[in-house]
């Protein structure tokens, strides 16, 4: 069915009124002020759109602003110290928010046009009502009011929750979110309207993301404008808004664009769950960012999308940009182990790896392909790599310069324990390289912390996006060691790097554009999971479902639970009949797929729990296994 835009629900502040919404900032700045904390305009712009004791909350949890105030106050700060900073915010905002109520230029256009149109104007913002009551008064006397208002007072939530604009459309009788555009100018504004399943429309100039007044816009170069307003715009676009326009003199021509369309999009079909540790299944949301096709030559898309990846992946890494650096490079996570391990490995010096599983074992294949003077030791695919054993193998050779190792062993799901073996290599002053390929976003891993030297992993794991590129994240300073020492074109770490770095972006040779920018998806949905440690639990969760389940339903794992990491798990044939195949097969039919065993010593198969997959998902396998049999 086919329905057409009849409503537009504007944001306020650095929307329709207070160009560059400087009204909070500087109420924010001044309340954090008065209790002698620092936090800058950037900080303070990050959260805009949000309700403000939200918002507050938010900066309390900067870890800045979290150390600051146990060191001046000797405790933590708790409800209590949001609550009155939130007085003290209001205070100060109320103290001037008067002078931010003029309709940014074109706005009463726009709405009058609107108007003439028969749309219905609605609005949502994340100042509460008694402010609101300030700057509508402003607005209306200078020409501005839209039919209705909705603050999150008496909402169940303020932004990204969906319900003031649902409020709106109860308001003003719309009958359907695909009637209803929603425009504002911070990521909380487009998450609301994606909550809402309303059309996401973010602006560009006036913006809180651009933070700039008129004065300001005015003095930038072309140049520099254009960059930081695709830099909002890619933002915009990678939190998942439908359209950006750079002012709202754009708004009737995008309303003629949709309404031409055909219908959204309904849901994507699922025949199956995979259950496999890569490709795995992902959600419509990260599935559906590959239906545009990119240009590589653009800012919005090197600038925008993959330098953001690249920033985040150093975020998700805890590491800091000056002393680690990361590289994407096309194909798949093999494709970046065999480039890491031969351009960083010199021929005066020598490989430890240290094997579990195949992959393992694939890290001393490529060493032994490329003539890299390496040792392996291949233990039992179900024996932990512990330090000891690598402690003893530097001891017995001191030519040994670099220690290889993965950390989830995919073959059986076995997890070797990172930090113990981190200590080892590192106090013996070796470098240190991590396959971390399925654990990498679904377990919580410290790189600075730990000093692990490089760390190697893919798009299609634990990430949750889909296959096609992996990524290196790598010390500077080894990086720096890698320039010229490649054996081969395409694999070459350090002129991949090279291009990208000084190319802000750009990929040597083609880009993989539409798993790329899946896969930019795929980390704005982790940050909205609420990052690592809560995408963990989930696995963990799901892991612990499954087992016992499994149990249940007479399957017992491979591996004892301390020695099982929560991505993936080998379970082992319940009796010497067990046919694999047809199990298989009934199954897929049933809308699981599994992966078969990988091991020589016996008889399993496995079955991941990573990607767009829950602890439900898990019981309802189990209970669909156990009817079964
Ligand atoms: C998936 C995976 C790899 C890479 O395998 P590809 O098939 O090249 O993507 C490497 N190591 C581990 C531990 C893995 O799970």
């Amino acid at each position: 069915m086919k329905t057409k835009i009849n409503c537009v629900i504007f944001d306020w502040a650095g929307t329709t009124v207070d160009y560059g919404c400087f009204a909070p900032v500087a109420a924010f700045i001044n309340a954090f002020n008065d209790i002698n904390i620092k936090v800058s305009a950037k900080e303070v712009r990050k959260p805009m759109g949000m309700t403000k004791i939200d918002h507050i909350r938010e900066l309390f949890k900067l870890d800045s602003v979290t150390n600051k105030f146990q060191e001046l106050y000797n405790r933590s700060w708790d409800e209590q110290t949001v609550a009155e900073l939130n007085k003290s915010f209001e205070k100060h905002l109320f103290a001037s928010l008067d002078n931010y109520t003029s309709p940014i230029d074109g706005v009463l256009e726009i709405v009058s046009e609107l108007r003439s149109k028969g749309f219905k104007i609605g609005s949502t913002s994340g100042y509460n009502n008694a402010m609101m009551d300030v700057v509508t008064a402003g607005a209306a006397a200078k020409g501005y009011a839209p039919d209705c208002w909705v603050t999150s007072d008496g909402m169940p939530a303020g932004r990204p929750s969906p319900y003031m604009i649902y409020q709106n459309m109860i308001n003003l009788s719309v009958s359907s979110p695909s009637e209803v555009i929603k425009i504002g100018d911070t990521i909380a504004d487009i998450r609301e309207g994606v909550n809402a399943g309303v059309y996401s429309v973010g602006v560009v100039l006036g913006s809180s993301d651009l933070g700039l007044n008129q004065e300001e816009v005015r003095d930038l170069s072309e140049l520099e404008l254009k960059k930081l307003m695709t830099q909002v715009r890619s933002n915009m676009l990678v939190n998942g808004a439908h359209y950006v326009i750079d002012t709202m003199a754009e708004l009737p021509s995008l309303i003629d664009e949709i309404n031409k369309k055909s219908s959204k999009d309904s849901s994507l079909e699922r025949p199956y769950l995979l259950l496999t540790p890569g490709p795995l299944t992902t959600s419509d949301r990260v599935k559906k960012a590959m239906l545009t096709d990119w240009c590589t030559w653009d800012a919005e898309y090197n600038l925008g999308i993959v330098q953001y990846i690249r920033k985040e992946l150093l975020k998700l890494a805890c590491v800091q940009e000056y002393e680690y650096t990361t590289v994407l490079l096309q194909g798949s996570g093999t494709y970046c182990v065999e480039s890491a391990i031969t351009c960083v490995i010199k021929p005066n010096h020598k490989l430890l790896v240290v094997a579990n599983g195949s992959y393992g074992e694939r890290i001393g294949q490529i060493a032994k392909y490329a003539g890299i003077s390496h040792k392996a030791i291949i233990l039992k695919e179900t024996e932990q790599v512990t330090p000891n054993i690598i402690e003893e193998a530097l001891c017995s050779d001191s030519s040994i310069t670099h220690v290889a190792v993965v950390h989830c062993e995919t073959t059986t799901g076995i997890l070797n324990p990172l930090e113990a073996l981190a200590k080892v290599v590192k106090s013996a002053g070796k470098v240190f390289i991590v396959d971390a390929m399925s654990s990498f976003g679904g377990i919580p891993i410290n790189m600075e912390q730990l000093n692990i030297d490089i760390l190697i992993s893919s798009a299609n794991k634990c990430i949750q996006g889909v296959p096609g590129f992996g990524f290196i994240i790598i010390k500077r300073s080894i990086l720096d060691g890698a320039k010229g020492n490649s054996k081969t074109l395409s694999l070459d770490l350090y002129d991949q790097w090279e291009a990208m770095e000084k190319g802000e972006g750009k990929w040597r040779f083609t880009s993989p554009t539409h798993v790329v920018r899946a896969f930019a998806e795929a980390i704005a949905e982790l940050n909205e999971e609420g990052g690592v440690e809560v995408r963990n639990k989930r696995y963990i969760k799901s892991q612990n479902n499954l087992v016992k389940g499994m149990l249940e339903a007479g399957y017992e794992a491979l591996l004892p639970t301390e020695l099982q990491s929560p991505i993936i798990t080998s379970f082992r044939y319940p009796s010497s009949e067990f046919e694999f195949k047809s199990f298989y097969a009934k199954l897929k039919k049933q809308g699981f797929v599994l992966y078969p065993g990988k091991i020589s010593q016996c008889d399993t198969f496995r079955i991941g729990n990573i990607g767009d997959v829950f602890p439900e998902d898990m019981v309802r396998l189990a209970k669909t296994i156990n009817e079964n049999s």
